[in-house]
């Protein structure tokens, strides 16, 4: 069957110039065929995929000067060499390259046969299959034509090829691209193709819902904490992921089916996007202008690098801007890992899991690096190594976010407890200061409160106070049914002491006067005041007159007795005397209780002075 969607048939005419076919002949012996490539692929029963690497030979046509006659013409005479150590991928190049194989099915069960280029970024591949009648089928693929030409809608170009079995069958492909000339070829059973492809969808999406997890994980967070780290973390993990999704096929597949630019230029671009949000999100998170200045301008300078060299990829030719992003992406890496240890040993705790995830990456570039070079053999996690080393870094990053995030909130729980713990102090500080200064207060009020009730001159209470605490006296004897006995004190002829002396011995006399009668009082429980000039008067309560009158002639005594010294001079010094006392029944006022004593005092006045007489009861 015939009827290939996008197949086309031609058929090989016009001459060939004598020089090329003489100049072919003389390629032939030079370049020997092995047994392998004349035998030709031999798809046996059973078989369901082959590498067609080890039967390929190629020609690069530099110049672009071979049309597809002379390249049928180069087939037949053998003019093509085998890969050089069997290996399919020649970086960078220019014009155009033929690949040719001899392909025969032995499987009579499996007349046809998915043909697949590993490699999705090739600008034109054009697979002509010559039949053994001489017909040829042309199939057209390559990010340069229509997404929905392909055979079957898949990331890497494919062509459905018939195998007659039992038929040798020439299979020619050219390949033109501006992207890395790479051509890993393989043919597979449509069954087995199924299974690869469904294998590999499942592990590109497993990769890719780690990475849509991750991103609206952080987006959350990043909605509810507001941490530029989060944003920059986010424009990582898109960038990235853009940067994968056009390296392997999807984004020509999905993104941009039908633009042919953005297949090309969006490796470069996206590279260059993934770099500056990689080192913009590495500043931020490490606190870099604050923690190491100059690895910031060191970042920073590489970010330049990225923004100015992305917006130029746009119009740079492929073959310089994509090799020069991709080695650049190490020289990015290098300076964010040398940042992180910088931080790290500076003491930034927080640093040790970004360096963990930025070497996982590496680590996974670096597998992927070895297998690209034939060091390591090729498996799931060598050929997956970037996918599984920007996954573990990304997951990483998103743990080191949450830990940097618990890392400032202990910090400001801390700062805020200290401060609570300061202003606790503080308050207590004051409250003590309030306090003292109450107390003081309340010190001096009591001070102020004694002194105005105290006469200045002999320090007794005055006759304002006296007034008052006699008033209570009295009530109070009256409730204890108690006697409350009152003295009226004068000193004699104090004028013409006075007139004699002067009046500051007049005041010492005064004041030895008062300290006199007061130690005669210490053991009454009485009350002292000074009544005013060269008067005293005195309470005791619970005496009776014949009690006061001898605590009366007691005070006598004790002035009369004995001089008072003022300086040298020696003054004799007496006081008249009258005592009443209120008995406990009596409604005596306080005023006619002191009129009485000041009677009797007027009495012993009259009497001569120098002596104490007694109220007469009424
Ligand atoms: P009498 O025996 O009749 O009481 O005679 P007297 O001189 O003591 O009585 P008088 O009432 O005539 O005089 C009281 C004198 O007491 C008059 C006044 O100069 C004096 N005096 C009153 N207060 C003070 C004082 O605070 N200091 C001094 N030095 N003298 C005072
Ligand atoms: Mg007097
Ligand atoms: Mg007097």
């Amino acid at each position: 069957m015939h009827g290939i969607r996008g197949g086309r048939m031609t058929r090989i005419d016009g001459a060939t110039p004598w020089w090329r076919c003489w100049l072919l002949l003389v390629c032939l012996w030079a370049l020997p065929a092995t047994a392998a490539e004349r035998a030709g692929v031999q798809l046996a029963p059973g078989t369901d995929s082959v590498s067609l690497s080890p039967y390929l030979r190629y020609h690069h046509d530099a110049g672009d000067g071979d049309d597809l006659a002379a390249a049928w013409q180069r087939v037949d005479l053998r003019g093509m060499r085998p890969l050089p150590d069997g290996n399919d991928a020649f970086g960078f190049q220019r014009g155009t390259f033929w690949f040719h194989a001899r392909v025969i099915n032995r499987d009579p069960r499996e007349p046809r046969w998915m043909l697949v280029q590993e490699y999705p970024l090739s600008d034109e591949v054009d697979v002509h299959v010559r039949y053994a009648d001489g017909h040829v089928v042309h199939h057209a693929g390559g990010d340069h034509r229509p997404f929905a030409s392909r055979s079957v809608r898949y990331r890497h170009p494919n062509f459905s090829l018939d195998l007659p079995p039992g038929e040798s069958v020439d299979v020619l492909v050219r390949v033109r691209s501006q992207s890395s000339m790479q051509v890993p070829l393989q043919l597979y059973t449509p069954k087995a193709f199924t299974e690869v492809s469904r294998d590999a969808q499942l592990a590109i999406g497993l990769y890719y819902g780690i990475m849509l997890a991750l991103f609206f994980y952080n987006l959350v967070l990043w909605l509810s904490l507001r941490d530029a780290s989060y944003f920059w973390y986010l424009c990582h993990v898109t960038a990235f992921g853009l940067v994968l999704f056009t390296l392997n096929g999807l984004g020509f597949e999905y993104l941009w089916p039908g633009s042919s630019w953005m297949a090309d230029h969006m490796v470069p671009i996206s590279i260059c996007l993934a770099l500056v949000a990689m080192l913009q999100f590495s500043r931020t998170f490490l606190e870099l202008p604050r923690r190491w200045p100059r690895g910031n301008l060191l970042l920073l300078a590489l970010m330049g690098f990225f923004v100015l060299f992305g917006v130029a990829s746009v119009w740079l030719p492929l073959r310089i801007s994509t090799p020069v992003a991709s080695r650049a992406v190490l020289l990015g890496v290098v300076g964010i890992v040398i940042a992180t240890v910088v931080v790290l040993r500076r003491g930034y705790a927080p640093a040790r899991l970004l360096l963990l995830a930025w070497s996982m990456f590496l680590l996974g570039t670096a597998v992927f690096t070895l297998l690209a070079f034939g060091v390591l053999p090729k498996n799931f996690a060598t050929e997956y190594g970037v996918q599984i080393g920007s996954a573990l870094e990304m997951l990483l990053l998103s743990i080191a976010l949450g830990h940097r995030y618990a890392a400032l909130r202990n910090e400001n729980q801390r700062i805020t407890a200290e401060a609570n713990q300061k202003l606790e102090r503080k308050v207590a500080q004051r409250t003590q200061e309030v306090r003292s200064t109450l107390l003081q207060l309340e010190e001096a009020h009591a001070r102020l409160r004694d002194s105005s009730r105290r006469d200045g001159l002999t320090g007794l209470y005055n006759r304002a106070w006296f007034h008052e605490a006699f008033r209570d006296l009295a009530r109070q004897a009256r409730d204890d049914g108690a006697p409350l006995a009152v003295l009226m004190i004068d000193l004699d002829h104090f004028k013409s002491i006075n007139d004699r002396y002067g009046h500051l011995v007049g005041d010492d006399c005064l004041r030895w006067a008062a300290r006199r009668i007061g130690r005669t009082l210490r053991p009454h429980d009485a009350l002292l005041a000074r009544f005013g000039g060269e008067e005293f008067i005195v309470a005791i309560p619970g005496r009776d007159m014949a009690e006061a009158g001898r605590i009366g002639e007691a005070i006598r005594h004790a002035l009369g007795d004995e001089p008072c010294l003022s300086g040298d001079v020696r003054i004799r010094v007496t006081a008249s005397i009258g005592v009443h006392v209120i008995e406990a029944c009596a409604a005596d006022s306080v005023d006619a209780a002191l009129c009485i004593a000041d009677r009797a005092l007027y009495a012993a006045k009259a009497n001569g002075r120098d002596c104490v007489e007694l109220a007469e009861s009424p």
